[in-house]
């Protein structure tokens, strides 16, 4: 093994580039991890554009698996060889909020490629706590758990009952793993709003309901929940304006801009019971994720678009950030090149 690595830094807002580093030797309970597949997330376009905070010189990358080379002398639960996922929020577990229960509000949050190294690298370090077993589960779709695990995790704040009919708004690999979440948590009907043309013939392919381009095709009273995976504020509002049902449910999870505002018409979410629900990251989701993807009853593995070299991530990155509708997840799998 070499003991230079190559990575991708994001210096500041606007500059990246990939960079030779010295690989880094675990100590106490971490481990270092050779990368198997690392998947490019909007946070990590957030981060390169600069409209979400990291640490700058930043490696970015917070959804990734691979394989322990080097555990350190306090990890008890991997050796060498173990194939792991890894969860990106690794809590203190010891501030006001972490004894609550509440680990997703950990104020001394490490986060692997926001305020520490992450996953866009030949190796990473991580805490033994932020590591999962996968067993043979594909590297590709371990890159997947973290995403999934934030899924699972809104998928349990919204409370999917019985046979109801939903809306998922975008149908990106998010809204896709959402609907196919709800539909297994036992809704009769999740129909899309997606209004990029390639990913809504995608989402009506999924066959879990009807397919629509544009809130005004939408009438008025039909949802049981409407899940929102786009962050846009104007789309929310008319989700609890008027698109759900007396005593329905809205989950706000696709993350707005900064200063976005949602106009409740006040007087109908108070007179038919409307509940907002928001829900941020996950909450100790990601064996559930491991579970889902290993049994099957969640399929993940359609999400994957393209499967790049490392060098070519800066270029998928700007293309994530013009909006390009070809690319579902783009994950790296070859960080030699
Ligand atoms: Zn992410
Ligand atoms: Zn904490």
């Amino acid at each position: 093994m070499s003991s230079l690595m190559k990575s991708l830094i994001i210096s500041e807002p606007g500059k990246m580039a990939i960079a030779e580093a010295a690989r880094p030797e675990p100590k106490g309970d971490e481990l270092l991890i050779r990368v198997g597949a690392s998947g490019i997330c909007g946070t990590d376009v957030h981060i390169y554009n600069g409209s979400f905070t990291a640490s700058y010189p930043v490696v970015p990358g917070h959804e990734f698996a691979g394989e322990a080379v080097a555990v350190g002398p306090d990890c008890k639960r991997f050796a060498p060889g173990a194939r792991v996922a890894v969860e990106p929020n690794i809590p203190c577990n010891n501030c006001p909020e972490c004894l609550r229960g509440e680990h997703h509000f950990c104020r001394n949050m490490v986060v692997p490629g926001v305020n520490r190294p992450g996953g866009m690298a030949e190796y990473v370090i991580v805490n033994e706590r932020g590591a999962f077993d996968i067993g043979d589960l594909p590297f590709v779709e371990g890159a997947l758990v973290e995403p999934l695990s934030c899924v699972i995790h809104a998928t349990e704040r919204l409370g999917v009952g019985w046979a109801e009919h939903a809306l998922v708004m975008g149908a990106g690999p998010i809204g896709v793993m959402m609907g196919r979440l709800i539909k297994a948590r036992g809704a009769a009907r999740v129909d899309y709003l997606e209004r990029n043309a390639t990913r809504a013939a995608r989402a009506a392919a999924l066959g879990l309901g009807v397919v629509y381009a544009s809130a005004s095709e939408i009438a008025d009273r039909v949802y049981d929940s409407v899940a929102d995976a786009t962050g846009a504020s104007a789309l929310v509002a008319e989700a609890a304006n008027r698109m759900t049902r007396p005593r329905g449910r809205v989950l706000l999870f696709g993350v707005p801009h900064k200063d976005g505002q949602v106009v409740l018409d006040h007087f109908r979410v108070f007179r038919e019971e409307i509940s907002i629900i928001a829900s941020f990251t996950s909450l100790k989701n990601s064996m559930q994720a491991v579970d889902l993807m290993k049994s099957k009853t969640i399929r993940v593995d359609d999400l994957v678009s393209h499967q790049i070299k490392l060098s070519k991530c800066p270029d998928y990155i700007r293309r994530m950030e013009a909006g390009d509708g070809e690319l579902r997840k783009v994950t790296v799998t070859d960080f030699t090149h």
